[in-house]
């Protein structure tokens, strides 16, 4: 029984566990290599590429290989190849197996703490815990990846408290959060945008790189599939080679015509400064958020994510904040600190910087009611929220009393939403249903305007369970977990099955 951290990254993803002498390491996979491509190539009927093959097949294979599929996770996305049915689920839990692989091999249960973008909703939460499952693996716990972050970079378990913003930039989605450290780590406010990472730099630098080939060689070879495959993944090398060198020259072939195209570090952030730009809106949206809620300095910037390494994001974040920015070990923070954390669960006796890890909720929650107030027809209906965003984890008890509409009504229906944007709209509209129920066996000749008492609770683990309660006859109706759009037990069987059956290479 071994218990590890695993970063679930959008382009890597990473496991780490804890020493002996209670230091986290990366663990290599099965092929020796530290992180893991999350993309998994469907080559053939029964066999599938995950990791460093899978990404190798792309420019081959680019209709039967998937990548970036956590931003589909909390979706009904449905993918088909050989007359299988995939679910992100399942290509997550494809990912999750090769980089578990190495402990599997030796026939080792992995039980692991996994972790999350701090965004995340329920939908997300329940479909990562369910790849996990699917793969075999023991959940200990779903943790936030700044909250591992703040964990490996030692600003937890302290004695003096301090604000931190960790800035993590991956490579397809970026978020920053504000937490306050100290004894205990308490997650303040978080932002993000989960269509924004490294691979919108090296799409830049494609863009950049075609353009100059056309003008050195009057040929555009924007429409070859597989060429721009290909110089996507030189564009990501050039990319990390600009974060230390100054120039890079990359030799272009294509249609018998050759070309050198040099590119520096200086045109580089004059094509990307907008990606820059966007993720310090975030950071600002973020700073007004933790300042209404009366944390109002940052004394420390936490870098995660490989993307971090541009040196164009430290100087960014330098002249808006102002503040010491620490970059260590970017790629890793998040799998490290997941493995502190999993250790200290296990009870492998990891006491120095562990602490419990405090999470905020990600998005508003509420009723769907009717807007008596503005509509007195009462047709007019409206989300009420009573879970909010940034609220901190667990909810114990959030009460709401609505009240019936008819004389002698016998039964209310219980429609819970998701707050679907980045801010709470009651428009029902701007959130997403995610569980509904019916109180039933109200007393008959009950008035109209009875109160009916509403309490939302949400664990750690994002369970959300709601009580719905008519005070005179105690009838009740409690609904949770039931969230649309998650697999059930057939779907979990069906799953297991199609990936049981399929033969893995890296
Ligand atoms: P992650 O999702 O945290 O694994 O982030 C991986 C992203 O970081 C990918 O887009 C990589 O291209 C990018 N990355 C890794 N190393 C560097 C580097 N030295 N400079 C710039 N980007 C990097």
């Amino acid at each position: 029984m071994t218990a590890v951290g695993i970063d679930l990254g959008t382009t890597y993803s990473v496991m780490a566990s804890v020493d002996a002498a209670g230091r986290p390491a990366v663990v290599a996979n099965g092929l020796g290599r530290l992180t893991t491509p999350s993309v998994v190539c469907f080559e053939a009927p029964g066999s599938v590429l995950v990791g460093e093959a899978a990404k190798n097949a792309m420019p081959v294979l680019p209709d039967r290989t998937v990548a970036l599929i956590k931003r589909d996770m909390g979706t009904d996305r449905l993918l088909y190849f050989d007359d299988d049915e995939h679910t992100p689920e399942s290509v997550s839990a494809l990912i999750l197996k090769a980089v578990t692989s190495a402990l599997t091999a030796r026939g080792e249960v992995v039980r692991a703490v996994v972790t999350v973008p701090a965004y995340f909703g329920v939908r997300e939460r329940e479909a990562t815990q369910e790849a996990c499952l699917l793969a075999g693996l023991e959940v200990l716990e779903l943790v936030s990846e700044p909250v591992a972050a703040a964990i490996h970079y030692g600003l937890t378990g302290l004695d003096a408290d301090r604000t931190v913003l960790v800035y993590d930039l991956g490579g397809g989605t970026f978020d920053a959060t504000v937490m306050v450290t100290g004894r205990y780590a308490r997650v303040v406010a978080t932002d993000g945008d989960t269509e924004l990472g490294g691979a919108d730099w090296d799409r830049r630098l494609v863009g950049f790189l075609l353009g100059r080939f056309l003008d050195l060689t009057g040929l555009d070879p924007g429409d070859d599939e597989a060429f721009v495959a290909e110089l996507t993944l030189t564009a990501e090398d050039v990319k990390k080679d600009l974060s230390t060198a100054t120039t890079r020259v990359v030799p272009m072939r294509h249609g018998g015509a050759t070309a050198s195209v040099r590119v520096n570090r200086e045109e580089f952030e004059e094509i990307t400064r907008d990606l820059v730009e966007r993720t310090l809106d975030c950071v600002r949206r973020l700073l007004s958020a933790a300042a209404d809620k009366g944390v109002t300095r940052v004394d420390q910037v936490l870098l995660v994510g490989g993307s971090s390494r541009m040196p164009m994001i430290a100087a960014a974040l330098g002249e808006l904040l102002g503040c010491p920015i620490a970059l260590h070990d970017p790629d890793f923070a998040v799998a490290k600190g997941a493995a502190l954390r999993a250790a200290e669960l296990a009870g492998a006796g990891v006491g120095r910087r562990a602490v419990p890890s405090a999470s905020v909720v990600s998005r508003g929650f509420g009723l769907l009611v009717h807007d008596s107030h503005d509509d007195p027809s009462g047709l007019g209906k409206l989300v009420q929220h009573v879970i909010h965003r940034n609220d901190p984890l667990p909810v114990t008890g959030n009460d709401l009393t609505v009240a019936t509409i008819l004389d002698g009504q016998r039964s209310v229906k219980i429609e819970v939403y998701e707050q679907a944007g980045t801010t709470e709209s009651p428009a029902p509209g701007d959130n997403r249903r995610i569980l509904s129920g019916e109180l039933t066996g109200l007393p008959a000749k009950l008035p109209a305007g009875s109160p009916i008492d509403i309490r939302f609770e949400l664990g750690l683990d994002g369970r959300l369970a709601i009580s719905a309660t008519e005070p005179r006859s105690r009838a009740r109706l409690t609904i949770e977990a039931c969230i649309e759009g998650v697999l059930d037990n057939a779907d979990r069987l069906r799953l297991g099955k199609v990936i049981g059956g399929l033969a893995v290479r890296q």
